[in-house]
């Protein structure tokens, strides 16, 4: 079916089922799929574990010397590993979510995090998923996705995510988190998210998991050839 390799990168608002759907895309077209957030969570996990104060600049750049992510990949499927040791639960954390677009925002981090996935794409066949992927990681990647949802469903979907991990939050402190999130993400002055004129806006309200991810298969093909 896929005649060349080439790099997907998704991009959207938080809990909009980016993930979802670069999973799917990643096992139907045989790549690896590596999801960006989580590395923005495991580096916020590192130096909240490490106590760091996030405002102290060159405390952070110290620390994040010491900050080792990579990822063992089994099919399309990637863990996650910080320092050798497997990290899944901990990112999802309620203290991550809400530290983690703050420790986003700081210039080093994202230098750092930016170049380790510009290695993961260098033999293409990559599905990632983010907030700058298709504007900074991968200007140049041959299909982007801008995806967005209406804000109560992107609520409801992480309010599911978030039980599955007990974590138990009322709607109003998760919608709050999103909208504080979205906030931080799209108004930083490094690499805020943005819609890149390329990319394809796919706004997944009302569709299912299914749907979108045939939807985006398509536009993939197409690319491919
Ligand atoms: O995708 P997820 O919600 O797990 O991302 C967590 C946070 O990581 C985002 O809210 C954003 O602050 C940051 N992030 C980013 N750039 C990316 C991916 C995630 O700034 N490429």
């Amino acid at each position: 079916m896929n005649n060349r390799k080439i790099i997907v990168a998704i991009d959207g608002l938080s809990a909009c089922g980016k993930s979802t759907l670069a999973k799917g895309l990643a096992s139907r077209l045989n790549y690896r799929h590596i999801d960006s957030g989580s590395m923005y969570r495991a580096a916020t996990y590192f130096l909240l574990l490490n106590n760091i104060d996030l405002s102290d600049n060159a405390a952070v750049k110290r620390c994040l010397s010491q900050l080792e992510i990579h990822f063992k990949s089994k099919g399309s499927r990637s863990q996650l590993y910080l320092g050798g040791q497997p990290i899944d639960k901990q990112l999802r954390s309620q203290e991550v979510d809400s530290r983690v677009s703050q420790v986003a925002a700081i210039p080093q981090v994202r230098r750092k995090l930016v170049l380790l996935q510009q290695e993961m794409g260098e033999g293409k066949g990559l599905v990632m998923d983010g907030r700058d992927i298709g504007s900074v990681v991968f200007p140049d990647a041959e299909l982007k996705i801008f995806l967005t949802a209406d804000l109560d469903v992107r609520t409801r979907r992480r309010m599911k995510e978030v039980t599955q991990n007990t974590d138990l939050l009322d709607f109003e402190t998760v919608r709050e988190n999103l909208v504080m999130r979205d906030q931080i993400d799209s108004t930083r002055e490094d690499s805020p998210l943005k819609k890149t004129a390329d990319a394809v806006v796919v706004d997944n309200s009302n569709l299912s998991p299914t749907e979108q991810l045939e939807m985006c298969l398509v536009l993939a093909q197409i690319r491919c050839d």
